[in-house]
């Protein structure tokens, strides 16, 4: 309801901001967070520094404050989760340093606690609804999840040591998307989904010493296809989902990076900045959309644009020694929305 209020005025973009909490253990809590308004707005300052000049204004869709829980957060979600069962394409991305809540925010801290994050809670819906719609609406429901990391796409539930790397697009599919072509997974319960999940991060580690490490430097995206066929008029819808935990958009010292951390950063950069691109000429209505510039936004495309709805979160440290990228992620939020 909120969401169809302001798309016109929006391009169909919504920017959310949720910055995490102070961890236990952190014992300074010198923050930059000034304000947090009611209406989305936020005010940053740096508090090493003096004068009044260093405060700056952002406005977003809505700011969820340290205190946010992921319920409160699934709340401002759920409306366009629903409308992928009505036949729209949403995509879902968390932005933000590598530490600020992207994972917590899309998936959790782990998927064996209550604190499930937006992914969870998406599929969860997406069954609950299609239930209640069973006597009007037989839906099916496959998801796909793949891993973008230095401009090569992963599949990450097919199956053992069968991990190609996809460069092949699948734009066969009736709906005429992109998808990539990995494999797709139905899906009937959310039990399913968490054992998929689970796969998918195990997946995610493999090839790589510290899990926490690659997570940080590749994209994973885990998209929804949704299929429902109207019982009486025999017509078929179908939407599709995208959920997407971004690399970390820390910026890496030129002069300290060397051989594949730097190749790994230069391609995050070039893949992010694509996304902004993508998103501002959205904003922007402008007639051209720079899809073709990484993998990331070519996997996107159809969840980008035209009706689709695409919600970004905005992802903070509260830290104060964390300014410097919270106001480079800001100036990112700013440009797009
Ligand atoms: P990122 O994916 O951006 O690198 P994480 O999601 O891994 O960041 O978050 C970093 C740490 O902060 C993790 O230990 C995570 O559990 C914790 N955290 C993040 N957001 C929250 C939150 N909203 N509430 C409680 N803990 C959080
Ligand atoms: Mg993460």
């Amino acid at each position: 309801k909120l969401y169809n209020e302001v798309q016109d005025l929006k391009g169909n973009i919504r920017v959310y901001c949720r910055i995490r909490p102070f961890l236990p253990g952190q014992c300074q809590k010198k923050t930059t967070i000034e304000y947090i308004g009611e209406n989305g707005e936020l005010v940053v300052a740096n508090p090493l520094k003096q004068g009044k000049d260093n405060h700056r204004l952002f406005k977003f869709n809505k700011v969820f404050g340290l205190a946010a829980t992921q319920e409160e957060v699934f709340l401002d979600t759920q409306p366009l989760i629903r409308s992928v069962l009505d036949g729209y394409n949403v995509c879902i991305f968390a932005y933000g340093q590598t530490g600020s809540g992207k994972t917590y925010t899309m998936s959790g801290p782990n998927l064996s606690t209550e604190d499930w994050g937006v992914n969870y809670r998406a599929l969860n819906d997406l069954f609950h609804i299609s239930q209640s719609r069973k006597n009007s609406v037989a839906y099916e429901v496959c998801v796909q999840m793949v891993e973008i990391y230095n401009e090569l796409v992963r599949d990450l539930l097919s199956g053992g040591s069968s991990q190609k790397r996809l460069g092949i697009w699948n734009t066969t599919q009736p709906n005429g998307l992109a998808v990539p072509d990995a494999s797709i997974h139905p899906v009937k319960s959310t039990e399913d989904i968490l054992e998929l999940m689970n796969i998918g991060l195990m997946n995610r580690a493999v090839g790589s010493t510290a899990l926490n490490e690659r997570s940080s430097r590749s994209h994973s995206v885990l998209t929804v296809h949704v299929r429902g066929i109207d019982l009486e008029s025999d017509t078929v819808l179908r939407g599709c989902l995208h959920l997407v935990d971004l690399a970390g958009s820390e910026r890496v010292d030129r002069s300290e990076a060397t051989g594949d951390r730097l190749r790994e950063a230069q391609h995050i950069n070039k893949s992010l900045s694509a996304l902004g691109d993508v998103i501002f000429s959205l904003a922007q209505r402008s007639p051209h959309v720079p899809y073709r510039n990484s993998k990331l936004t070519q996997v996107l495309q159809s969840s980008l644009g035209g009706q689709a709805k695409t919600l970004m979160f905005v992802q903070l440290n509260p830290n104060v020694e964390s300014y410097s990228e919270t106001i480079s992620t800001l100036k990112f939020a700013e440009r797009v929305s």
